[in-house]
């Protein structure tokens, strides 16, 4: 068997190597991604996840720093590739992307990126420059960050192989999303699953937590469930011993984004749950002015599930986001 080389990382069979991908020169030194490459013993598939694509969202970093931890390349059949922190210009300052970039603000918008472009263009190319030939499943872990608190939701992309990934996330991972759209219901471009989906690749965006669960306990504790779902699909994927948890049942589904008209304060309906089953036209939430006075209803786009929400209660921004809505296309169980 060969090493695996990822950036500046080569791991031999049977060993965990550490290292970066060069993306560019700053002013004060190299732009680069930190990755740890794990290096399986037997054969098996590359499996890729990154965390931190936004860089406020930190359960995905967490995850990654158990997984390095907690697999040992001497029992894994494949690699197991691990990139905590994507996005560190913005990571470190806790923002989605990176403040200095304000034509191309979102990583997960630009890929595959271009090497004459500007910064967040610039990283995603070096990026999709290793990951695109090398990986054969990518998993990009999210936890809506600042701007949005997210239920446990699993989004594929449009290779058939990937739903199946999506269903071996193990026990109370139930809804499983068609490939994002953006607000104005157009496939979401640029993303890592629609450029993986375009190379024939199965890739995953996993979203679970948010600023609202930013708290200590639920921060460790999301962490977890995400790193207990990576290792329920290596063990689907026979790249580690072990039994594979199954949900049994997954509610199959196409996401809404409901926006509002005008800029307010977003103030939620007191039966407001998330993944509460409701019916179209359901007010979900309103929209009040300086006086509390109500400028809009915000309301369920279809019957469906709620299954994300903004965190910040002003809407500056006529438009913006409020509530990330799941209409139930498909009950399936086994
Ligand atoms: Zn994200």
């Amino acid at each position: 068997m060969q090493p695996v080389t990822v950036g500046t990382a080569k791991a031999s069979p049977g060993e965990t190597a550490r290292g970066v991908i060069p993306a560019g020169r700053d002013f004060d030194g190299p732009i680069e991604i930190p990755v740890i490459v794990v290096r399986g013993t037997r054969d098996g598939p590359v499996l890729w996840i990154d965390g931190a694509t936004h860089g406020d969202e930190a359960e995905g970093s967490i995850t990654c720093w158990n997984l390095a931890k907690e697999v040992d390349a001497k029992g894994l059949a494949g690699t197991l590739v691990l990139v905590p922190i994507l996005n560190l210009a913005a990571a470190k300052n806790g923002s989605r992307g990176n403040p200095l970039d304000h034509v191309n603000y979102d990583l997960n918008r630009v890929y595959p990126g271009k090497p004459n472009g500007r910064g967040t263009e610039r990283l995603a190319w070096a990026y999709y420059q290793e990951f695109a030939p090398k990986a054969d499943i990518v998993i990009s872990l999210h936890s809506g960050g600042s701007v949005g608190y997210m239920s446990r939701v699993i989004y594929h992309n449009d290779i058939p192989a990937s739903l199946e990934l999506a269903k071996a996330f193990g026990v109370g991972w139930d809804l499983i999303v068609e490939p994002a759209y953006s607000v104005d219901r157009r496939p979401a471009t640029g993303t890592i699953e629609a450029v993986s989906g375009a190379n024939g690749k199965p890739a995953l965006v996993v979203e679970l937590g948010g600023l609202s669960e930013s708290l200590p306990d639920k921060l460790l504790q999301n962490s977890r469930s995400l790193t207990d779902g990576c290792v329920n699909l290596m063990r689907y994927l026979k790249m580690l011993p072990g039994k594979v948890e199954r949900n049994g049942r997954w509610k199959l589904a196409r996401e809404w984004i409901v926006q509002t008209g005008t800029g307010g304060f977003w103030l939620p309906d007191s039966a407001f749950r998330f993944r509460k089953s409701v019916k179209e036209g359901t007010v979900l939430a309103r929209v009040v002015d300086t006086y509390g006075e109500t400028l809009e209803e915000i309301k369920a786009p279809c019957d469906g599930e709620t299954i994300g929400m903004r965190t910040t209660p002003y809407v500056g921004l006529p438009g913006d986001h409020c509530v990330f809505f799941a209409e139930i296309l498909n009950e399936v169980t086994e």
